[in-house]
């Protein structure tokens, strides 16, 4: 009877020895990872956390994770905490990108790693790689998405346009900008485009910390100076969140009225007010990152980082610091209009399509 028993229970306990062998990672303990994101004020960031919190831990890392309300002693204060707790590696979109040497150099001298994430942190030497998209790239399809719109390079013209930056403070947004001037600047010189505010430049068109009721006032102020009488056709917008901001300051006007189109406008995240926006009619188009796939290559690059190898990199020259040029993954962005919207995102899961109505 014994026996019979425990024949019976043999196949079990192989099963049990056999789960063993396939343990989740989560089983193990790798240490902390310190995730600094600089604002829950965009959706984005916070998509960008809990995709993070999920990757990690599914690979057996615990996660510390900060926001640090786009205040930079916050997020600094944030970071020492951190490293004082014993953090193995710090993941770091930062509010500054130039804020940060002293901190990095507490954390490099107790050798954490660190891994700038979607934003290049400049001078120091102490960040180890750079998670990111091609930011070149989004600039270039942010205009990309007018001139097409505008029927260019078809359609004769003129068409007035006026131009947003992002935060002259993220290393990100000039890129951002030159992307998007490469697309322009052909059109600008041949004045089938008009700034006819002349805010040219990121220090003259740029918008502190991605501001959207900054950016709102700032198109008040272009509209009731430069557009009395003449109508604004494009605006370029490096986010969102600006983009909302310049659609009410639009719609303030009598703008997205049958009489009044509103013009079109550029964007970036694919957030769900605008791509809502986007669907009727009104923002033009947006630029999707998914941070899912910002996650993944991040958490990756991490474990290689902590086994001490070499994580795959894709770009060795583009991102200099001022200090070095950091070793980048650079991820695509993917152009999203009402044509693609729901193919793109509710395609790939990022969005339910409940959630676009
Ligand atoms: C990010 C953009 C985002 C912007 C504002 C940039 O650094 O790359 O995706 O739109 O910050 O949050």
């Amino acid at each position: 009877m014994q026996r019979r028993t425990f024949h019976r229970i043999t196949p079990l306990l192989a099963l049990a020895v056999a789960a063993a062998f396939h343990l989740p990672a989560a089983a193990q303990d790798k240490g902390t990872v310190g995730i600094s994101m600089p604002t829950k004020s965009s959706a984005r960031w916070i998509a960008d956390g809990d995709n993070m919190v999920k990757v990690f831990k599914d690979k057996g890392y615990k996660v510390d994770l900060q926001y640090a309300d786009d205040d930079i002693p916050n997020q600094l204060a944030q970071l020492e905490n951190m490293i004082t707790k014993g953090a193995k590696v710090l993941v770091i979109a930062s509010i500054d990108g130039t804020t940060l040497s002293g901190t990095l150099q507490k954390a490099a001298d107790k050798g954490i790693k660190v891994i700038a994430y979607d934003r290049l942190i400049r001078n120091s030497k102490n960040v180890d790689y750079y998670a990111t998209f091609d930011n070149f790239q989004v600039g270039v399809m942010q205009a990309t998405s007018i001139v097409t719109k505008l029927g260019l390079p078809a359609a004769k013209g003129p068409f007035n346009i006026e131009l947003f930056g992002g935060s002259p403070d993220d290393n990100n947004a000039a890129f951002f900008y030159n992307g998007a001037m490469s697309v322009l600047k052909p059109y600008l010189d041949s004045g089938k485009l008009v700034v006819r505010s002349k805010q040219l430049g990121m220090e003259k068109v740029g918008t502190l910390r991605w501001d959207g009721s900054l950016a709102q006032a700032r198109m008040d102020n272009l509209l009731s100076a430069y557009y009395g009488k003449d109508k604004v056709h494009a605006v370029l917008s490096p986010y969102d969140g600006i983009s909302i901001g310049i659609l009410s300051s639009l719609k303030g006007v009598g703008y997205c009225t049958p009489q009044l189109p509103c013009p079109a406008i550029s964007g970036q995240d694919a957030e769900l007010p605008s791509i809502k926006s986007i669907l009727k009619g009104e923002q033009h188009a947006t630029v999707f990152k998914d941070t899912r796939e910002l996650a993944k290559v991040t958490a990756t690059m991490v474990d290689a980082v902590l086994a001490g190898k070499v994580p795959e990199t894709n770009d060795t020259k583009t991102y200099n610091n001022g200090m070095k040029v950091v070793p980048a993954m650079l991820l695509k962005p993917v152009a999203v209009d009402a044509s693609n919207a729901k193919a793109v995102l509710v395609g790939s899961g990022y969005y339910k399509e409940g959630q676009l109505k």
